[in-house]
């Protein structure tokens, strides 16, 4: 239920600007009562700190009973051959870009990200998306015979069935993306979904909701806004399956909660992703990369290229490149490079990690304090002389800074950037394509760039997901749309025999004509494949 900005608000703040509106939106995300008794959440446009509107904060029964209709819904879906979906999915994807403009207005409003980044971060990557699982959600799926081995008598095959009803809950810095691909893979995959978008960008995961309204087929999308308790209802109502994309903290929990029913979970968490920069790296593009991949989004992606370490021989080169291409980032509402940040207690992080750091030695050269303008709009930030005793070093910041780090030499660059609790992406720079791709190979991250970063979620073939406590599963590519699939493994007899050899009673001397024929079967010297010829040995 999206209230229009315009109209008065339930008991509450008329959009008041905060006091301190250079590191604060009013709190956006809390959840309030309203006064007819009503728990709502108020949005905010994080570039003003205007007011947008309030959403219902919604409880445990409103969550079951969306489950519910999803589960209804769950069972004409999964009837659907994969075509039929299809058919579908891609009118979802007409219909998205037909409200283009208007989608990309709200995802702006919510995060404060520029119309540019809302087009090809958000709107393009979902098409694409759709575009991969609607060519390969019927090869990927499909039935798929397996081997028997020694039981030749026996054929087999493994068959991708629905789960039921997945439960989706995303974040805010893609508000449309991190919903769109769980939300797209689970219905290709033919599972119905309930939705919980972050309280901080509810109106987004709404408009989703209109996307897959009910003359596309009906109740396959329902979607819940509320906060925590709204999400951890979501993960203990009873669904099949439970996709989190969020911070390593929630993360934990919604694990725990899933536990307790067993239900599974993928998890896509928190990154602190490194870039490496070796002595031959092309280092105008590798400047102009690390400036894009720290800086868009203001910094608040998953795998933003936080931390950078340079070989020391080209450091100092590197760093004056860095400034000069950020110094020249725009940033203004009205249409620049990059927006505002989108969330209050993130400016607050990233505050926290740069005086930890400079206490601890770090030199600030551009940036580091918010601009003096309502909303909030944090600078492009370069810090240097950095070292892992500081936040800024071993914590997501998740904000407009990049930390660059000398390093003698790739063994150094490979140990420092492993040195870390999160495994996202992760990106190489040298123009010796065997080096990096052995740099790349020696990275314990769920993904490698090399003389390029961020992009591989661009590209819906390739599996994207972390290790370490970056996450666990995938999203994009095979493996995730067999996420979203429960594993049915099929055996039939190609030949009926009137009995199987082993069934009761068994035949006397079975044991020993087993050992003969794992002899003949599995020796691997013709030595021992001989024994099995013989009778007794
Ligand atoms: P968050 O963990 O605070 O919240 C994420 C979602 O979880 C929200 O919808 C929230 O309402 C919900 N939630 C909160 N408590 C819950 C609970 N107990 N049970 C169930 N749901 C609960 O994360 P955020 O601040 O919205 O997003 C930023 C984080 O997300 C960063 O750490 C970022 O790295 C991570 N992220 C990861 C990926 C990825 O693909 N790996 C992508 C984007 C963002």
């Amino acid at each position: 239920m999206w209230t229009d900005p315009g109209r008065p608000l339930p008991g509450g703040p008329q959009g008041v600007p905060s006091p301190d509106m250079t590191t604060s939106t009013p709190d956006t995300g809390a959840p309030r009562r309203a006064e007819d008794g009503e728990r709502v959440i108020e949005t905010f446009d994080p570039r003003s700190g205007a007011l947008l509107g309030v959403v219902p904060d919604q409880d445990e029964a409103t969550v079951r009973a969306a489950i519910g209709t999803a589960r209804a819904a769950a069972g004409s879906w999964a009837l659907l051959d994969h075509r039929e979906r299809s058919r579908h999915l891609l009118a979802v994807r007409d219909r998205m870009l037909d409200r283009a403009e208007e989608l990309v207005g709200l995802i702006c409003a919510e995060t404060g990200k520029q119309r540019a980044e809302a087009v090809s971060t958000e709107l393009m990557v979902v098409c694409e998306m759709i575009e991969w699982c609607a060519r390969n959600v019927e090869k990927v799926l499909r039935p798929r015979s397996v081997s028997t081995g020694t039981l030749a008598h026996k054929k087999a095959w493994v068959r991708y069935e629905p789960l039921g009803v997945v439960g989706v809950i995303s974040p805010w810095n893609y508000p449309f993306t991190l919903s769109m691909t769980p939300v797209v893979s689970a219905l290709f995959a033919g599972n119905t979904v309930v939705l919980k978008p972050s309280e901080v960008t509810p109106t987004v995961g709404l408009a989703i909701g209109e996307l897959f309204a009910d003359d596309v087929w009906p109740g396959i999308v329902q979607v819940v806004t509320g906060g925590g308790a709204t999400g951890e209802a979501l993960v203990r109502g009873g669904v099949d399956k439970v996709v989190f994309t969020g911070s390593v903290r929630t993360g934990r929990k919604v694990m725990a909660a899933a536990a307790e029913s067993l239900t599974p979970v993928l998890l896509e968490l928190g990154g602190k992703d490194p870039m490496i920069v070796c002595a031959d790296a092309d280092l105008d593009r590798a400047a102009k990369g690390a400036v894009w991949g720290a800086f868009q989004n203001s910094g608040q992606t998953c795998m933003s290229v936080e931390r950078v370490y340079v070989d020391r021989s080209v450091h100092d080169e590197f760093v004056d490149r860095v400034v000069s291409g950020a110094s020249r980032i725009r940033q203004d509402a009205a249409g620049g490079d990059i927006g505002s940040m989108t969330f209050a207690p993130q400016v607050d992080t990233v505050r926290r990690h740069l005086a930890d750091a400079t206490a601890k030695g770090a030199r600030i050269l551009l940036g580091g304090e918010p601009i003096d303008r309502p909303g909030l709009w944090f600078p492009p930030t370069v810090v240097v002389d950095v070292d892992h005793t500081m936040e800024l070093m071993t914590e997501e910041t998740f904000g407009p800074v990049m930390a660059i780090m000398a390093v003698d030499g790739p063994e150094e660059a490979i140990k420092l950037a492993n040195d870390s609790p999160y495994g996202l992406n992760s990106s190489v720079w040298s123009s010796d394509p065997a080096l990096a791709d052995s740099i790349a190979n020696r990275l314990r991250a769920g993904n490698v760039c090399i003389n390029d970063c961020l992009v591989s979620y661009g590209v819906p073939a390739l599996p994207f997901g972390g290790v370490k406590q970056s996450g666990i599963g995938r999203v994009h590519g095979e493996e995730g749309l067999r996420e979203f699939s429960q594993t049915k493994s099929v055996l039939a007899s190609r030949v009926q025999l009137p009995r199987e050899p082993w069934w009761f009673p068994v035949p006397k001397g079975m044991d020993n004509l087993g050992i003969r024929s794992l002899r003949l079967r599995f020796g691997t010297s013709a030595r021992s494949r001989l024994r099995g010829l013989r009778p007794r040995s």
